[in-house]
């Protein structure tokens, strides 16, 4: 029997940060996981690479591939402007446990069975990956199991149902490169690596996709890339190696992500669409700042309702924001507007513009949840609809003191009353500032 602080389940890149988080805190946390059963690789930007490096993924970094160049084809128009990096998953997942185990963070490398609350805790069964079970107990739980995480119960928001089949190729060694492609029933997304291997990957609408039987996806697949002019200069040469492999890609939103004891992080907590290419990045957004909320329900309950209240805001925050990215980004393809692959993705979740515009009688101070020293508390803080969950600091400035001072001397110039307390130089950017946000 293992027994710990902190128990997370699931070893990507959300459970993995959370984790050295927490140790990192001072606590005795083990982590279980189980290596992806397929291999994918997935594209990331460069401040992806950042976030890692602050999260300590300093082995599994050196898994990522230097940028590579990425070709876009969309509403009919191909650009070539930007990079991104091709992360071998199952390598970089692997190398992210030997980080893990460098930190101090207990690994135990298995499937989770099962796992209950018992007492004031939990117990998670687990069948080891080089035989035999392991009973693991811990008083605060961390589900990290992506969208593997069990959720029945838990209500949940979803988009339209979506699925991306991943066919590999396989074919001679060439320069690194990505493509993706819209068609009337979807989008691919093409990668290829230094070492000839291919990730053709095609994402449509379950309902509507009139996919056939297993044994006929392969050719399927190969039919619809051979009409892709972006499919290309992946397919030439190259020949399918290995069965199709299916993975849901619909949006979804666990509405409730935090009790007094546990908490659920990245993709269990909410999982975008894959077309923002940016679910890495939210699996380390959400898993970032769920160490403080893990502290705080630890050492200080009283403070329960705060840190489950900011953790939640968060996360749907977050989820709302990449679906708005989404659904702009799908709305800006017009050539299929009656498809249902289209129709239902560039409505989605709903017709909130991304940014809204901020006026001076939009914005008002509030007491909000906020992350210092490790936990949550609660600060004064200028809330805009812009940023519903307030903004606190600009370079070290609170700033909700600054803007009521502005406020109750409205006879005064803005940057007359805060070079009162900032000086002329200082109190004259701000103002700026805070004019270009619409605050004044
Ligand atoms: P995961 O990375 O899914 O990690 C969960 C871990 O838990 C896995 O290692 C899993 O094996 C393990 N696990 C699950 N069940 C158990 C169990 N019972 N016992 C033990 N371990 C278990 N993101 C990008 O940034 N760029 C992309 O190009 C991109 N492409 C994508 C394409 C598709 C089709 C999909 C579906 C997603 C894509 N994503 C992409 C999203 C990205 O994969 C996830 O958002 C990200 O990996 C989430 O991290 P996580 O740590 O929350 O979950």
């Amino acid at each position: 029997m293992l027994e710990s602080d902190i128990l997370v389940l699931g070893g990507g890149p959300a459970g993995g940060a959370v984790a050295i988080g927490l140790r990192r805190m001072g606590y005795s946390v083990t982590l279980v996981g189980e290596p992806r059963p397929f291999d994918a690789v997935e594209g990331i930007s460069d401040r992806v690479i950042q976030g890692m490096k602050g999260a300590g993924f300093n082995i599994a970094l050196n898994e990522m591939a230097a940028p590579s160049p990425r070709q876009v084809t969309w509403n009919g128009l191909t650009s070539a402007a930007n990079t991104e990096r091709l992360v071998p998953r199952q390598r970089f997942d692997q190398a992210l446990l030997l980080d893990l185990a460098q930190q101090g963070v207990q690994v135990v490398q298995g499937r989770v069975k099962g796992c209950q609350a018992e007492g004031p805790g939990y117990r998670a069964e687990v069948a080891l990956s080089e035989g035999g079970e392991q009973q693991i107990l811990a008083g605060f739980l961390v589900e990290a199991r992506g969208r593997a995480a069990p959720a029945a119960g838990v209500p949940r928001v979803k988009g339209a149902q979506t699925v991306s089949l991943l066919q590999y190729w396989q074919g001679p060694a060439a320069e690194p490169r990505s493509a993706v492609q819209s068609f009337e029933d979807g989008w691919a997304w093409m990668a290829l690596r230094g070492d000839g291997r291919r990730y053709l990957q095609l994402t449509l609408d379950v309902a509507s996709a009139d996919l056939p039987p297993k044994s006929e996806l392969g050719d399927w697949c190969r039919a619809r890339l051979e009409q892709l002019e972006q499919a290309q200069p992946f397919i030439e040469g190259a020949e399918p190696a290995g069965e199709v492999y299916a993975r849901t890609s619909t949006p979804v939103l666990c509405e409730h992500s935090a009790g007094d004891n546990w908490i659920r992080i990245g993709d269990a907590a909410m999982a975008v669409d894959p077309l923002s290419g940016n679910g890495i990045f939210q699996a380390l957004s959400s898993a970032l700042q769920a160490p403080a909320v893990v502290n705080t329900l630890i050492r200080h309950p009283e403070r329960a309702v705060l840190a489950k209240a900011f953790h939640e805001a968060r996360i749907e925050g977050l989820f709302y924001r990449f679906a708005r990215i989404g659904r702009d980004f799908y709305a800006q393809e017009s050539q299929w507007p009656q498809r249902p692959f289209w129709q239902a993705r560039s409505q989605w979740p709903d017709s909130q513009p991304l940014h809204l515009e901020v006026t001076p009688d939009q914005v008002s101070t509030a007491r909000r949840p906020v992350v210092q020293d490790g936990f949550i508390t609660e600060a004064h803080v200028v809330v805009t609809p812009d940023q519903p969950l307030g903004i606190w600091h600009l370079n070290g400035l609170p700033l909700a003191p600054l803007l009521e001072a502005v406020r109750a001397q409205s006879e005064r110039a803005p940057a007359d009353v805060l070079a009162g307390s900032l000086g002329e130089e200082k109190g004259s950017l701000l103002a700026q500032w805070m004019r270009q946000q619409g605050w004044l």
